[in-house]
């Protein structure tokens, strides 16, 4: 890595930051209530390495193939890794133990397989539920009329505990685009909590990327999950 590169993932970085401690701030917030998530995908473990190095706590991967291989690298050192990308139940046993949290669990049957692997491994895996909050057919996730009854079911399953709630809304363009998803998205989380299900924590609603990470925060979102802010534009688009 050139030291141009370095310093600008390090100023991206500090960018992202004071931009996430302002939006905060007028959600009555602080920078520490908000959790930065790296969204990682497409960045080689030297550059993963960097923005750890330049003060970023949580890895997000997409894909289980490239996340084992920067994770044979040792890419993530003392940071937390999140799975984030479209999961296929046969690759759940890759993830569980390395991951602290599966951030993209978008249906009944893939949280049962995430709790099978986890007893086998006599873990308790952490778990969001990605919501599909505009009902795109280009998206997985659970529908917003749905969510209740997959908690309910969910909910005294051993070996998984629900944190809480993702949602990766239409791509947005414009400054203010996606707040109506976003704004039933707190509608959701705070439904959920008041309804106190067992062994579920509403503790994280993951919402907010690059383009819209401020408007997340003003409607309650307290993880963020970004990339391109980081890291720069990726070569091509995935997930
Ligand atoms: C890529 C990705 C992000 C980050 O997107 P940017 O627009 O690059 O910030 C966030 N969440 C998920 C699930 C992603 O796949």
């Amino acid at each position: 890595m050139t030291t141009e590169e370095i310093k600008t993932i390090n100023d991206n970085i500090e960018n992202v930051k004071e931009r996430i401690k302002v939006a905060a701030q007028k959600a009555g917030k602080s920078l520490n209530d908000i959790s930065l998530v790296a969204a990682t995908k497409m960045n080689n473990s030297e550059r993963v390495k960097q923005a750890i190095k330049s003060g970023v706590n949580i890895a997000g991967e997409n894909r289980v193939q490239e996340f084992l291989e920067k994770y044979e690298q040792n890419a993530y050192e003392n940071a937390k890794i999140h799975f984030i990308g479209t999961l296929q139940a046969n690759k759940i046993k890759f993830l569980i133990g390395k991951v602290s949290l599966i951030q993209s669990i978008s249906s009944e049957k893939l949280a049962l397989c995430v709790a099978k692997h986890a007893i086998k491994n006599n873990i308790c895996q952490d778990i969001l539920i990605e919501v599909n909050i505009a009902k795109e057919n280009s998206k997985s996730g659970v529908f917003p009329e749905d969510i209740h009854k997959v908690i309910e079911n969910l909910c005294q399953i051993e070996g998984i505990k629900i944190k809480g709630l993702m949602s990766i809304p239409p791509i947005s363009h414009n400054v203010g685009e996606n707040l109506c998803h976003f704004d039933k998205m707190r509608e959701l989380f705070i439904d959920i909590s008041e309804k106190k299900y067992d062994n579920v924590c509403m503790d994280i609603l993951s919402m907010g990327m690059s383009n819209d990470f401020e408007d997340a925060i003003s409607c309650g979102s307290n993880m963020v999950r970004v990339g391109t802010a980081i890291f720069g534009k990726r070569p091509y688009i995935i997930d």
